[in-house]
């Protein structure tokens, strides 16, 4: 997933999406609702816990990181998702601009042993990474999802 994909995606679909005149706030249901906007903060939400960004039941997720071929529950069609490389992007962006600073933190704080410190931030930078990057590709596709990107727009 490109920048530039993005900022054309949302643009093009910011002068499409905005023919119905939705202003009052959304309904807190969390139930399926595609007539309406989407919500992107839910939607991305969802993502998070590997839910469903349309009905936030289904699981999103098969296995560790691979994208299910639909919703079970209420069928909608996960395949029009682009994450492509933008979950590890994000992971690399987060867990090096908390690790770095920390790295430097640690040594200046307490100059424990080279082998010490390697093992602890090995460990810790493997562990961050693993735990983010299925929750950040949810959080992608459920972005995706919320802004009707790619084939999200006109199909689920
Ligand atoms: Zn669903």
């Amino acid at each position: 997933m490109r920048h530039d994909q993005i900022v054309k995606d949302t643009s093009t679909q910011s002068t499409m999406d905005h023919t119905h005149g939705h202003t009052g706030p959304e309904p807190a249901s969390e139930a399926a609702n595609d007539t309406g906007e989407r919500a992107i903060w839910p939607s991305m939400r969802r993502g998070w816990r590997n839910k469903c960004p349309r009905c936030g039941n289904g699981s999103l997720l098969k296995g560790y990181l691979t994208v299910a071929k639909s919703c079970p529950v209420c069928k909608l069609d996960y395949s029009h998702h682009r994450a492509d490389d933008g979950p590890a992007y994000l992971t690399i962006l987060i867990v090096g601009h908390l690790m770095a600073p920390l790295l430097h933190v640690v040594f200046v704080t307490w100059r424990p042993e080279p082998l010490i410190l390697f093992t602890i931030f090995a460990v810790g930078c493997v562990a961050l990474s693993l735990y983010l990057l299925p929750r950040l590709k949810g959080t992608i596709v459920g972005f995706q999802w919320a802004r009707g990107m790619g084939g999200f727009a006109t199909h689920g």
